[in-house]
């Protein structure tokens, strides 16, 4: 399917109807064991920790829509990134964003420094900043673009062609969750591993925890299949079809967040009680050329500072009301969230520590004037 636009892509990638009924749509194969043959004579599958025909098809849904050749499908983003990790060893050092998701921080910070990696922090979308902080045993690069939540943008290409002159060739990690694969596909930009977190835009209704990892290389592949079975943090066949059915919309829904969150965006820079509004396609954006550059759109999430502060933002937060006060994003509703208060707990006094007076909204697919109103009435009260 390689050759196919994304909109077919998302569609059939990695799905054949079911050899042993058509069934059109693959079934959710609730099982966890397979009967053999003979002794040793599976029919492609033994225990469903090491595969399942459900997870199969994600895996080839995710590797056709990133244009990679393997994908792997996970527990959750987390264990994605976890898997990631595992592939270093003891003394390695890895050059992270600084805005990175806050669970991804608190696993570097908290579980893996504990077994001798080294992280140190950098600001990606300068790339002085990158350089700079290369070192001879940086084996891995890992960012985020756009960053959650502050939106920042990094040239991925030139992060990319900056490693590929590095001696020891770090890996590059992209964490795509936030542009999904049909605004930007960070492999034909050079990077290595692209990793999803599909509880958000690729399964997009917030009914299903998930991950995925798409790469090219055989290597890495090989060990990443070992530790998929060898660990175990594998996801089952229920959410596992939740989020194929996810992505088969994933273009429509995408064009839609984009032309929403853009409407709330030109609202909220007009509104005299907001000061900085942050969308990676506004005329504001401090990186907009390297984005429109990489990305198809600017996606579906918007950030904002209230001029009155953590107590402004609060309110806000608090009235709102087609806008749902909850952590997560990407699903066909929109959610509200106060990102110093909730999803970036983990980085609170820390050098990733965000302004407590910031927004974040993840923009639904909902009527845009009834989204405006909405925020209307609730900045009105804060
Ligand atoms: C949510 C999220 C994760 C973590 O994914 P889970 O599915 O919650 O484990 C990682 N990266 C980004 C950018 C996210 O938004």
């Amino acid at each position: 399917m390689s050759k196919k636009m994304i909109e077919t892509l998302a569609i059939h990638a990695g799905q054949e109807p079911d050899p042993s009924t058509g069934a059109i749509m693959t079934p959710i194969y609730q099982t966890s064991t397979y009967v053999q043959d003979g002794v040793g004579e599976t029919r492609g599958y033994e225990y469903s920790r090491t595969g399942n025909p459900t997870r199969t098809a994600l895996e080839g849904a995710l590797a056709g829509l990133e244009g990679g050749k393997y994908g792997l499908a996970f527990a959750s983003g987390m264990a994605s990134t976890d898997m990631i990790l595992r592939l270093l060893n003891p003394g390695d050092h890895i050059l992270s964003g600084n805005d990175v998701y806050g669970g991804t921080f608190r696993l570097f910070d908290k579980v893996y420094r504990r077994y001798g990696l080294e992280f140190t922090y950098v600001d990606t979308s300068d790339l002085a900043q990158v350089k700079q902080n290369l070192r001879p045993e940086t084996k891995l690069v890992w960012l985020e673009t756009p960053t959650n939540p502050l939106l920042n943008i990094t040239d991925l290409q030139a992060v990319a062609d900056i490693l590929a002159s590095h001696p020891n060739k770090p890996l590059l990690a992209v964490d795509n969750t936030f542009a999904t694969p049909y605004l930007q596909r960070p492999l034909e930009l050079g990077a290595d591993i692209v990793v999803h977190s599909t509880t958000k835009y690729l399964g997009g209704h917030s009914d299903a925890v998930g991950g995925g990892v798409v790469l090219n290389s055989d290597e890495h592949y090989e060990r990443l299949a070992f530790m998929q079975n060898a660990v175990g943090a594998v996801p089952g066949p229920m959410d596992c079809f939740l989020v194929l059915r996810g992505i088969k919309t994933l273009h429509v829904r995408m064009d839609r967040h984009a032309e929403n969150a853009t409407a709330v965006t030109d609202y909220l820079s007009e509104h005299p009680k907001v000061g900085r509004v942050i969308y990676p396609f506004d005329d504001t954006h401090p990186h907009r050329e390297v984005a429109k550059k990489q990305m198809r759109s600017g996606g579906g999430m918007v950030s904002f500072v209230m001029k009155g502060g953590v107590e402004a933002a609060r309110k806000v937060a608090e009235n709102a009301e087609v806008f749902a006060l909850a952590e997560s994003l990407g699903g066909v509703e929109s959610l509200i969230e106060i990102p110093a208060a909730m999803t970036h707990m983990s980085v609170a006094e820390s050098e990733l520590a965000v302004d407590p007076g910031l927004v974040r909204l993840s923009v639904g697919i909902e009527h845009k004037d009834d989204l405006i109103a909405d925020i209307e009435q609730a900045l009105d009260k804060a």
